[in-house]
This record gives C-alpha cells, structure tokens and sequence, in this order.
C-alpha cells in the first residue's frame, strides 16, 4: 500500500506545475504520509500549484495534538511557561520571539536535518517545522496589525557554513513559511555574516557568554542598497534553533540601526534553559 502511495504523491508533484492542482482541491488532499509516524492522513489543505513545499500540513492530528501541544511561551525569550514574560525588559533587543517547538526529539532531529543533510531526508524534515512555526505564528496573542511583519528575513549564515552545506536552512524555513502566510522573504543579502575570525566559528559547543561574545563582531553592516529594504519595515527573521539568542539579538540590533521598524525572531525550535 505504501509504496503505491509514495508511487501516487511522486506522480502528482511531477504533473501538479502542467496541470495546476491549485484548481482541483481535492486532488490537492490526496492521503499523505505523517513525517513522524508514517501513518497516512488527508491533510486538512489542499496543496498549491506546482509545488510540494507549499503543501500545508506533515503531521497527521493525532502528531500534531502530541507534538505541538501549544504551551504558551514567553514573548521575549520563546521560553515554555505560563505565557508572562519571564526576563527583563530591554535583555533582548527584538519587538517578539516566538518558536515552534521545544529543541528535543523529535524537532532536534528534524533541524539537524535541514541543517546538516543533503538529501530528501532535509525536505522531509521541513514540512514538520514549518508546520510548527505556522502554529505558533498563528497562535501568539501578541501579534498585532501595527506590527504583523512586512518581510521574512532568513538569518544569514557565513559564506563558509553555505559552502559547507550547500544550502541555508533559514532560507528553507523562510520560502515555505512565506508562501503559507503570504509574506514576501527578503531573499537579497541584507545581511551579512563576518567571515573573519571567531565570529565564523561553529556556535556548537560555546558556552552563553562565548555566544554572546562571539556574536558582537559576528555581522558586517547593512548596505545603503538594503537599508532601502527594510527601513521602515517590520521584519521577521527566521532561523532554524535559538539557544542563547546571541546570533539573533546581533543581527537584530544591526536591523533596527539600518532603520527597521520592528524586528520579530521566529525560530523553529528553542533549546530548554539551562538548569
Ligand atoms: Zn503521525
Ligand atoms: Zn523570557
């Protein structure tokens, strides 16, 4: 059965960009296969036109009630807790941070993954996150109009970790989450990572001051070119994990000098605070 089903998925995503699925829903709704326990189910959307990053959900309802559960989380650091914010004022220089997941299995599986893998298995993984991300977007009681992003901006990464891996991740996230909540993703370097010295170094391992210290120098000045991208803008940037918040809170700051109006962190997954 499943491999007839795998057969028929590989069969609609090769015809969808001829015959423009978008206007036939149901075929859209085809039965899919759960990212994480293989199960199949309908998916409570019909998938667009052309491509199969935009269809809308990886994981069956039963996955999604136990592995996105909805906790509240603080507004400031993305913190599972009651839903008050639980540290200072002024700590983190962003308007809003919100994160799909707690950093555990199997969400820690699926950013290393896209982070790491080159293979199918990367796409695979990124239907879930994105899925995460949506719902936790959709979610938050403190977005308001006056400041529901204008942009994604993927968090940049250093010109060696994408020779590394061939890919950015962020972007990934971005491009799928942005076609879901109809965003424009700021795809021109407006940002852009040092590539001197420690701040290109693997964030891996550090500890939250080496992260932090780390991150000062860890971002090159935003152009003239781009500032006219983002002045005056409210922007939401995307990465895969936020573990201290050290790589976000400098490239937040270098966003609000160029002018941004706002900026918002939107993760996939949190790691726990530290015991
Ligand atoms: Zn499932
Ligand atoms: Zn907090």
């Amino acid at each position: 059965m499943l491999p007839l089903v795998r057969l028929c998925h590989a069969l609609g995503d090769a015809l969808r960009p001829a015959l423009n699925i978008a206007a036939w829903p149901e075929l859209g709704r085809w039965p899919r296969q759960c990212a994480h326990c293989a199960a199949l189910f309908r998916p409570a959307r019909p998938g667009l036109a052309g491509d199969d990053l935009t269809v809308p959900q990886h994981l069956c309802p039963d996955c999604c009630t136990a592995l996105l559960p909805g906790t509240p989380r603080c507004r400031r650091c993305a913190l599972p807790g009651s839903g008050r914010a639980c540290c200072q004022p002024g700590e983190f220089p962003w308007h809003l941070a919100l994160a799909g997941a707690d950093h555990e299995a199997p969400w820690a599986q699926w950013v290393w993954a896209i982070k790491f893998s080159h293979s199918s298995a990367s796409l695979r993984a990124l239907g879930p996150l994105v899925d995460a991300m949506e719902q936790a977007v959709q979610r938050s009681p403190h977005h308001d109009a006056a400041t529901w992003p204008d942009a994604l901006l993927p968090a940049p990464q250093s010109p060696a970790r994408w020779r590394e891996r061939g890919h950015s991740q962020s972007l990934l996230l971005a491009r799928m989450l942005g076609r879901r909540l109809q965003r424009p993703v700021l795809t021109q370097e407006v940002l852009r990572r040092s590539v001197a010295g420690a701040s290109a170094a693997h964030q891996i391992g550090l500890t939250r001051r080496e992260r932090w210290d780390n991150m000062q120098q860890g971002f090159t000045a935003v152009s003239l070119q781009a500032q006219r991208l983002i002045q005056g803008r409210h922007i939401a940037l995307i990465d895969d994990v936020m573990t201290t918040g050290a790589t976000a809170a400098a490239a937040s700051q270098h966003l609000l000098a160029a002018g941004a109006a706002s900026v918002q962190v939107w993760v996939a997954t949190r790691t726990p605070a530290p015991q």
